[in-house]
């Protein structure tokens, strides 16, 4: 990383969300949680701090004593969010995940009501913005536009091409079609014209997560497609409305763990290796052996998590099932420079997709959403950067990450790794256990979880009443 940028950047930090909201542009009510005045006698170790092992520690907390073992030196994971200091303004970056929305993302809204970042009766204490999300797609070759959803008449037979992608999308995930048809087949099947599944349809799916064509034609369909077509209009011509963070989702993260009971955190607590001792569980870290624990939850994602069991005999079945679930490595850049965007400014979007043959990279204008808490339009981009023929001057920061494949050979592995829920007090949360990967199905594992372990928690009973006043209490992402 230059030198330069090296002062410019730091982890969301308390200390840093605090300072943004002194200068007006934050509002963070980082409110003490209510600490019980005698920890729970029941011990639960928790692996992993993103938000599926931070929300099972908020909805387990009341009754149980837990400590929560992260690898990293903050919580997040895949919610990893950085404050930058740009043309004089401060604003989070979201690394990794960004974006969410009442249709795509039901539970995870109400959730932010439920914990209080979104106060949908006072703008001033609300941390969420509303952004309206564009496309454009234009061709890695010549940087040609391909489909712009700002101005359609540019490109009218990919507009209606696209369109009707949009409709035959919505309808597939909102069905009961099985998990098991695959991208590649199902693209195959649309009566669309074949430039625009070439050229087009399939390369900028593959950019969504960012893996390469031939791999998205492998993801199961139903999958892949939920991760956005929830939020397609049924006016076709309708803008598509998204959520952003104004503390990042990470910010959201440090709200959570604030709000939770009986949490001892543990950073740069790598674990490598879990003991069950007569019903009793040991975690060791680089630091030692903690323990006893009551139960344990796994929200480490599989491909690490498939090493903790080498010295338990019964859960070799178990590790190789964790082993089953494919994963690949993403790039991102954070960055200042619009080299991944169109030459014609006239033509950008919130997110300008580069495509060729083989591969679909995204750029976000980062800038854009959050024009409304920020003075002015900040030049700022986070780019997915595996495939690129060039490189950033202005890097920010890089994190690879490491993504999910939702193969229907994966969604096999993940139904079965329902039959290892509860074996001996050990649980798995997080977006290795649900349909698809998302913050909504992460949630959704850590309240499965908590039903488990603590189903008279007050923080499921709780948010069992509020998602069932609000109709969403039959929601499952359960691989059927
Ligand atoms: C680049 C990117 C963009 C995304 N965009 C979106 C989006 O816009 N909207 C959306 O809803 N979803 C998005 N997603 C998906 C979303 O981020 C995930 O579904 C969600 O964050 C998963 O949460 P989790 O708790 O299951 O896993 P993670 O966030 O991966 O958490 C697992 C945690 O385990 C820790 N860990 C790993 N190994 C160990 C170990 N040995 N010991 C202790 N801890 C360990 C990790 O450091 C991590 O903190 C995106 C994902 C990526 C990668």
């Amino acid at each position: 990383m230059p030198p330069i940028f090296q002062t410019m950047l730091s982890p969301l930090t308390r200390r840093t969300a605090v300072k943004a909201s002194s200068l007006g542009f934050l509002t963070l009510p980082f409110a003490k949680s209510a600490k019980a005045a005698v920890k729970p006698a029941q011990r639960l170790a928790i692996i992993g701090g993103g938000i599926g092992g931070v929300a099972s520690a908020y909805f387990a907390g009341p009754e149980w004593s837990i400590d929560l073992f992260e690898s990293r030196d903050r919580l997040g994971g895949h919610a990893d969010t950085i404050q930058v200091n740009v043309e004089g303004e401060s604003c989070p970056v979201d690394v990794g995940a960004d974006f969410f929305a009442p249709q795509s993302h039901p539970l995870y809204w109400a959730f932010l009501e439920h914990v209080g970042i979104r106060t949908p009766d006072n703008a001033k204490t609300d941390l969420t913005i509303q952004t309206k999300s564009s496309l454009n797609i234009f061709s890695k070759n010549d940087g040609d536009s391909l489909f712009n959803s700002i101005n359609t008449l540019s490109h009218p037979i990919h507009a209606v091409s696209f369109l009707r992608f949009t409709q035959e999308a919505r309808e597939w995930i909102s069905g009961d079609a099985p998990y098991s048809v695959s991208m590649g087949e199902w693209i195959d099947n649309l009566i669309l014209p074949q430039t625009f599944k070439d050229n087009v349809l399939t390369p900028w799916l593959s950019s969504l997560s960012c893996s390469k064509v031939i791999d998205v034609r492998r993801q199961s369909a139903r999958s892949h497609l939920r991760v956005v077509a929830k939020n397609f209009p049924k006016n076709p011509l309708a803008p598509i409305i998204t959520y952003h963070a104004k503390i990042g989702l990470g910010g959201y993260i440090q709200f959570l763990q604030n709000r939770c009971e009986n949490l001892s955190v543990k950073l740069n607590a790598a674990v490598s290796r879990l003991e069950e001792v007569n019903g009793q569980w040991f975690v060791t870290t680089s630091s030692g052996r903690d323990g006893p624990y009551d139960a344990v939850v796994v929200n480490a994602p599989p491909h690490v998590s498939k090493n903790f069991f080498s010295s338990i005999p019964w859960a070799s079945e178990l590790a190789s099932l964790l082993g089953r679930q494919e994963y690949f490595p993403a790039r991102v850049v954070v960055h200042t420079d619009p080299v991944y965007m169109p030459l014609d400014r006239k033509t950008w979007a919130s997110q300008n997709v580069e495509v060729d043959s083989q591969f679909g990279e995204s750029s976000h204008d980062v800038g854009s959403f959050y024009e409304s808490v920020t003075t002015k339009k900040l030049s700022l981009f986070k780019s997915w950067a595996s495939h690129r023929n060039n490189e950033s001057k202005k890097i920010l920061m890089t994190r690879d990450f490491v993504h999910p494949l939702s193969t229907p050979e994966s969604l096999d592995a993940i139904k079965s790794l329902r039959d290892w829920q509860g074996r001996a007090g050990l649980y798995f949360s997080g977006h290795f256990t649900a349909v698809t990967d998302l913050h909504e199905t992460a949630l959704f594992s850590a309240l499965e979880t908590a039903r488990r372990i603590s189903p008279d928690s007050k923080n499921v009973l709780a948010f069992e009443q509020l998602i069932a006043d609000q109709g969403l209490d039959s929601i499952d992402y359960n691989v059927p």
